[in-house]
C-alpha cells in the first residue's frame, strides 16, 4: 500500500501552488479587499487605483446595476434604487430598523429579514451585500489573474447570529468560499502583528462615521480572544460634523432652513474637521439660503465642541474595562481604527485616559481605514495554509447571554455574555410534574432575569421522556456556538437517550441600539429583577410542593389518620393561597410550613417503600 504523503507543517507542497486567499472588510460606508503579496498584506486597488469601494449598489432597468462610486453619485437623485449602508439591515427584521421611516427605501416586511423594493424587484440585504462582495472578488481575481481559494470576511464583534449568518450567505452568493468570519477588532490587532508580540491585554478603539466600538482582546499563547465588547451604535464622526456645523452656523448668524442647507452645513463641517486633523486652522464655508457663508475655525475651537462626544467614547471604554474587571494599567496597547481616530483630540484623549504612568502605546501607524482588511488578509493567508507558522487561531465573544426559559417565566443563563467562542456548554434540567413525557425548550438571549424582557431565539420540544416522578428525569441541554458565532441547542434525556435539537435559524435581527438597551436594562433592572425572580421562584416551589403532596395523598393516603389527613390538606390549601400573594417571604413561609407539616407523612411513605422493597426477600439478597 502506498504511503500518504504529508508535507512539513506550514509548508505547502509546492511553493508555486500557493492558494490565493483574501481578507474583506465589508463596511457600512466602504468595503476593501486585501491579500498577502510578497510576504506583506496590502489592499488591492481597482482599475483606477482606488482602494475603498463605497458600499453602495444602484439598481437600473434591464437587470443592470452600478456598484461603488458610480452608484453613490446617484444617491440623491435616485434614492429608492440606490442602496447605501445596507450592512445596517443585514439579518434584521423590518421592526428592528428604528429609523426605517426616515430612510428613502421601500422596505418590505418579509419573514426572517427585511427586503427592499427596487426597480429590479425585491432585494434582500444579503443580495445587495453579495453585489459588493462579488465586485471585490472580481477585483482580486483580476489582480492575481487567477481563481480565489477563499476569503475571510470581517464582522463587528457585536454582530449576532442572524447578522453573521446573513454575511456568510452574502459571501456564498457572491461565489466566495468563506474560510471564516472574524471580528473587526481582532483583524485590526492581527494587522499590527500583536499576535507576534508579548502576551496580554489589548484594546481596539474603533471610531468611524456613525458608530463607536471598543473591544478588549487577550493574547495568550499566540491566540487572540475577544474578552469583552462595548460601544455606542449611534456615535461617530457624523456627530462631530453635526456639532461643528451648528457651531459654524451660529457664528455666522445663519439658519439652515432647508434640507439642502443642512446638508451643505454638514459637508462643509466634515471637510473642515478633516483638514484640522493636520492643520491648526481652516475656514468652514457653505452656501446657506442661497448666500455664501464662511467662518474661520481653529483646531482648538473644533476640539471644544467635539470634546463632549469624545468623552462619551471614553465612558464606554471605562465601562468595558470595569465589565471585564481589568485595570487600565493592564492594557498593553490600544489599536486605533476608523477614520475619526485621525483627530489629534481623539488620540490624546485615549492616551490621557490611561494616565501619565501608563507603559502601553496608542497604535496609529497603520492606515485606520485599511487596518481591518489587512488583518483579515493575514488571517486568510494562514487559513489557506500558506503561512510559515501554521494556523493562527482567533476567538470571538458572545455579545448577549444565552439561556433557557424555566418555570415561572424565568431565564436560566447557560452561556454568559462575553464568553469566548467556539464554546459548548451543557446544563442539566429536570421535569416539573410526575409522569411528564415532553419538555418545551425555549432558547432566549439577553441579560434580564425574566423571559418577557429577553429576546426569543428558538423553541423546540423534547418528546419521549419516559414517565418518571417530577424531578427524577435528567435532561442535558447543550449550547454550542461555532467559530462563526452560530448557535445550535440540543436536549437529551440521559436515561433513555431521547434527543431533540435546533439550529438557531437566522430569522431575527437585533439592532445595535437594542443590544445596547438590553445590556443597559440588565444593569439598571438588576435589583428589581432579583425581587421578581425571588417571588417567581417561591411560587414555582409552592406549586411544586402542592402537586407533590396531592400525588402522595392519592397514592398513600391510608398511611394517615383522618385528622392527620385533614391537617395536611389544610396546609396544602394554605400554600395554594399563599402562592397568589406578592410577598415572596410569605410564600416561602407557607412552603416551609407545608414541608414541616408533611415530614412525618414522608417518613412513613419512605418506610413503607423500604418494607415493600424488602418483602419476600432474604436478607443476604439485599
Ligand atoms: P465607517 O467605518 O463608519 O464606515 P470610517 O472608519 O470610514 O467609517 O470613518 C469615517 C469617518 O472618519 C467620517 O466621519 C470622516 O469624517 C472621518 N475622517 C476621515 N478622515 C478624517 C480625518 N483626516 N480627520 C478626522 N476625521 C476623519
Ligand atoms: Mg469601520
Amino acid at each position: 500500500m502506498a504511503l500518504l504523503q504529508i508535507s512539513e507543517p506550514g509548508q505547502s507542497p509546492d511553493p508555486h501552488q500557493r492558494r490565493i486567499a483574501v481578507g474583506i472588510d465589508l463596511g457600512t460606508t466602504h468595503s476593501l479587499v486585501a491579500a498577502m503579496r510578497h510576504g506583506v498584506a496590502e489592499c488591492l486597488p481597482d482599475a483606477q487605483g482606488r482602494l475603498l469601494l463605497p458600499s453602495v449598489v444602484r439598481y437600473l432597468d434591464g437587470g443592470h446595476r452600478l456598484i461603488g462610486e458610480a452608484a453613490r453619485e446617484h444617491q440623491s437623485d435616485d434614492p429608492e434604487n440606490t442602496i447605501v449602508s445596507v450592512k445596517r439591515f443585514m439579518g434584521r427584521k423590518h421592526a428592528d430598523i428604528a429609523d426605517a421611516g426616515r430612510l428613502p427605501y421601500r422596505f418590505v416586511d418579509q419573514p426572517g429579514m427585511v427586503a427592499l423594493d427596487t426597480r429590479a424587484g425585491l432585494k434582500s440585504p444579503v443580495e445587495v451585500s453579495a453585489e459588493i462582495l462579488a465586485t471585490l472578488r472580481q477585483r482580486a481575481e483580476d489582480s492575481f489573474d487567477d481563481e480565489l481559494y477563499g476569503a475571510v470576511i470581517t464582522v463587528p464583534a457585536y454582530f449576532d447570529d442572524a447578522q453573521r449568518q446573513a454575511t456568510k450567505d452574502a459571501a456564498e452568493l457572491a461565489g466566495l468560499n468563506v474560510l471564516r468570519l472574524i471580528s473587526e477588532p481582532t483583524a485590526a490587532a492581527v494587522a499590527y502583528g500583536l499576535d507576534n508580540g508579548s502576551e496580554g491585554l489589548y484594546a481596539v478603539y474603533d471610531l468611524g462615521g456613525g458608530t463607536f466600538d471598543i473591544s478588549l482582546l487577550r493574547l495568550h499563547q499566540g491566540v487572540f480572544e475577544v474578552v469583552a465588547t462595548g460601544g455606542d451604535a449611534a456615535l461617530g464622526g457624523d456627530d462631530i460634523d453635526q456639532v461643528l456645523g451648528a457651531w459654524a452656523l451660529s457664528q455666522a448668524g445663519g439658519v439652515a432652513a432647508s434640507p439642502g442647507d443642512k446638508r451643505a452645513a454638514l459637508v462643509a463641517a466634515r471637510a473642515a474637521k478633516e483638514v484640522l486633523s493636520t492643520a491648526e486652522q481652516t475656514v468652514w464655508s457653505a452656501r446657506i439660503g442661497g448666500r455664501p457663508l464662511s467662518v474661520p475655525v481653529t483646531r482648538e475651537q473644533l476640539e471644544q465642541v467635539a470634546r463632549p462626544l469624545v468623552e462619551r467614547t471614553l465612558a464606554s471604554v471605562r465601562r468595558v474595562l470595569r465589565d471585564a474587571r481589568v485595570q487600565r494599567s493592564d492594557v498593553q496597547g490600544v489599536v486605533m481604527v476608523g477614520g475619526s481616530t485621525r483627530m489629534p483630540l481623539v488620540r490624546h484623549a485615549v492616551r490621557d485616559l490611561f494616565g501619565p504612568d501608563w507603559a502601553g502605546q496608542v497604535l496609529t501607524n497603520v492606515n485606520p481605514d485599511e487596518v481591518v482588511a489587512l488583518g483579515a488578509a493575514v488571517q486568510a493567508n494562514a487559513l489557506a495554509g500558506n503561512s510559515r507558522d501554521g494556523e493562527l487561531l482567533l476567538l470571538d465573544v458572545i455579545p448577549l447571554s444565552l439561556g433557557l426559559e424555566t418555570m415561572g417565566g424565568l431565564v436560566e443563563r447557560v452561556v454568559e455574555r462575553n464568553t469566548t467562542i467556539p464554546e459548548a456548554k451543557a446544563q442539566d434540567f429536570t421535569t416539573f410534574k410526575d409522569g411528564q413525557t415532553a419538555m418545551a425548550i425555549h432558547v432566549v438571549q439577553g441579560e434580564r432575569d425574566l423571559v418577557a424582557d429577553c429576546r426569543s431565539l428558538a423553541r423546540f420540544e423534547l418528546r419521549g421522556i419516559p414517565p418518571m416522578a417530577a424531578g427524577a428525569a435528567r435532561i442535558r441541554v447543550t449550547f454550542q456556538v461555532d467559530a462563526d458565532g452560530l448557535l445550535s441547542v440540543a436536549a437529551r434525556e440521559l436515561g433513555s437517550g431521547v434527543e431533540a435539537s435546533v439550529v438557531v435559524k437566522p430569522s431575527y435581527g437585533l439592532a445595535d441600539e437594542q443590544i445596547a438597551r438590553m445590556l443597559k436594562d440588565g444593569f439598571t433592572h438588576a435589583a428589581e429583577d432579583m425581587s421578581t425572580r425571588k417571588l417567581r421562584e417561591a411560587r414555582v416551589e409552592a406549586e411544586r410542593m402542592v402537586l407533590a403532596t396531592r400525588a402522595a395523598l392519592q397514592a398513600d393516603g391510608e398511611l394517615l389518620s383522618a385528622d392527620e389527613r385533614a391537617a395536611v390538606e389544610a396546609l396544602v390549601r394554605a400554600t395554594e393561597q399563599a402562592a397568589g400573594l406578592t410577598d415572596a417571604d410569605a410564600v416561602d413561609a407557607a412552603v416551609k410550613a407545608l414541608a414541616d407539616g408533611t415530614e412525618p407523612f414522608a417518613a412513613r411513605r419512605m418506610n413503607q417503600g423500604i418494607r415493600q422493597a424488602l418483602a419476600g426477600r432474604r436478607l443476604e439478597e439485599v
